[in-house]
């Protein structure tokens, strides 16, 4: 087997042409590059690249795999820790994870882990009879009496479903919108992760056994108190972390300043880009600034040129070092045409007499000490206000925890800032039989820590599930998964 050298770029969708629709940017490696990437890998046998990983996907196993063009056997080894790999093929920052830890990397370009995953699992989806990977494991008929509520079907939410459903328990997911996903879908937009990939993956939790059931708001509908009193055994809290923090400076209540969260959920899931087709309306901007510089700012930049504005622009209070995007979004923002306005940080809003937004005041910053985040502080040049025309501004600069959950469960311990206080080691929180994961307890992080809290808790609801009516603990070999249609590859 001849190793390259060079790992196999993604091919894409031209700028040119991407910014026009709302297609898949990257369009997933051919075959032939799949295996050629996965020929890169050393398989090494300390498996530093598995340490990258919240959710210990044995990573040279299925890239071994892979290189042998074995993709269906890959798939498999895949499911065995990670219930939705074509998700996190697509979204994960695997340059912060697996790849980071990758031994080529220290001398050159890491193996694509990320992108061979996301071929593994389309060609899944692809060859196996339509089957989408059904639970074929050992589940365990005696747990199918204790029922366990899910809060949320965000990745944290389907993790724990997912494996618990593997496990045998019944599982309901509750969620308060009409739609399933959580940012995978409200947030994240469809040219990053198409709603099809999204369906199927949340499909294949389903076939697992869970059970979702939307427009349901825990908190008000019915209580976590009242899932326990009536027949779950256990709760597990994911309910992310939906509250935009806003700047709190004079204009925010004009007409054409919104959160980012508002921003992309009138698009990714109200559709306001296919309106009146959909009633959701969408005043057609034609100057954005987005403040902020994490993944939710890119994807506002690069949805508000999709719907057609003319220029759109990153305002940042620090410099390129410190954005807090992954890399390859903050490229993919620039290739199609995004300005970036850095050390730059907006203080009023401005509107005309009807209440909309013209323009906005900012002030240039320089960077100072580093501050408690490790990051170099922002300080204001005196005197270096200026005005920015702009009829949109989107204010992404941060989520948190919302307090509905918090608020109408008595007992239940948060942080300061709302983020709900667990147990590192089982997800259990200061109730016994609620436990929690995911960005309700983290705060803004990622998909894969999500889906790594969920595991944990699966974990930990099923021993305390145990513990408390007396049932065997099983060995502690881990749940072998195996997926219909595991065969030969064709
Ligand atoms: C725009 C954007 C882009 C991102 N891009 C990336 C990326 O590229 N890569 C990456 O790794 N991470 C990314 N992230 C972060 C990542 O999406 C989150 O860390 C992750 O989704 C958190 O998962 P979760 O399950 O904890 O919560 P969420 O995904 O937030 O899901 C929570 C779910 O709970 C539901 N819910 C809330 N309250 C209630 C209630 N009271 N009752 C019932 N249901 C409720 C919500 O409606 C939602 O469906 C991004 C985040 C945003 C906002
Ligand atoms: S560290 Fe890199 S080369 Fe080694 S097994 Fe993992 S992916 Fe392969």
């Amino acid at each position: 087997m001849s190793r390259i050298k060079e790992r196999q770029p993604m091919p894409q969708q031209p700028a040119e042409e991407r910014i026009k629709n709302f297609l898949e940017v990257a369009l997933g490696y051919s075959e032939e590059q799949a295996l050629a990437e996965a020929q890169r890998c050393l398989s090494c046998k300390k498996k530093p690249c598995v340490e990258g990983c919240p959710v210990m996907v044995d990573i040279p196993e299925f890239v071994a795999l892979a290189a042998e063009g074995k993709f269906l056997e890959a798939a498999a080894s895949l499911k065995k820790n990670n219930s939705l790999p074509a998700i996190c093929g697509r979204v994960c920052p695997q340059e912060e994870q697996c790849e980071k830890f990758c031994l080529l990397g220290k001398t050159g370009q890491p193996v694509a882990i990320g992108r061979i995953e996301r071929f593994v699992a389309d060609y899944e989806a692809l060859h196996s009879n339509g089957n989408i990977g059904e639970y074929e494991g050992p589940k365990d008929p005696m747990l199918a009496k204790y029922g366990v509520a899910v809060v949320g079907s965000g990745p944290a939410g389907l993790t724990v479903a997912g494996d618990l459903a593997k496990m045998g328990y019944s599982v309901t997911i509750f969620e308060a919108l009409h739609d399933t996903g959580g940012v995978l879908r409200y947030g994240i937009p469809e040219f990053r992760l198409p709603r099809n990939i999204l369906n199927r993956e949340i499909e294949y939790v389903q076939s697992l056994g869970a059970k979702i059931v939307k427009n349901v708001v825990i908190g008000k509908t019915v209580t976590i108190d009242e899932l326990l009193s009536g027949g779950f055994d256990a709760v597990f809290v994911a309910t992310g972390a939906g509250a935009p923090q806003m700047m709190n400076i004079p204009g925010e209540n004009l007409n054409g300043v919104l959160s980012g969260n508002e921003w992309l959920t009138r698009i990714n899931l109200m559709r306001a880009f296919r309106f009146p087709e959909y009633g959701t309306p969408l005043k057609k901007p034609k100057k954005v600034a987005v403040i902020g510089a994490g993944n939710t700012a890119m994807d506002c930049t690069r949805t508000a040129l999709r719907v057609g504005a003319e220029e759109v622009a990153i305002v940042y209070r620090r410099s390129r070092a410190e954005m807090p995007a992954r890399a390859e979004e903050i490229e993919n923002a620039e290739h199609e045409g995004v300005k970036f306005h850095l050390l730059t940080n907006p203080i009023r809003f401005i509107g005309d007499d009807k209440g909309w937004l013209v323009s906005m005041e900012c002030l240039k910053m320089e960077l100072g000490e580093p501050d408690d985040s490790g990051r170099r502080r922002p300080v204001p040049i005196p005197g270096s206000e200026f005005i920015m025309e702009v009829d949109t501004a989107i204010i992404a600069i941060g989520q948190t925890p919302n307090p509905l959950i918090r608020t109408t469960t008595e007992g239940l311990k948060t942080t300061r800032w709302g983020g709900i206080v667990i147990d590192e080691a089982t997800g259990m929180t200061s109730i016994p039989g609620v436990f929690a994961g995911g960005d309700a307890v983290t705060g803004a992080a990622t998909v894969i820590t999500a889906m790594g809290a969920g595991k944990i808790a699966a974990k930990g609801i099923d021993k305390y599930i145990r513990e408390k009516y007396g049932l065997p603990v099983p060995s502690e070999e881990p749940v072998q998964e195996e997926s219909k249609g595991n065969g030969q590859n064709p």
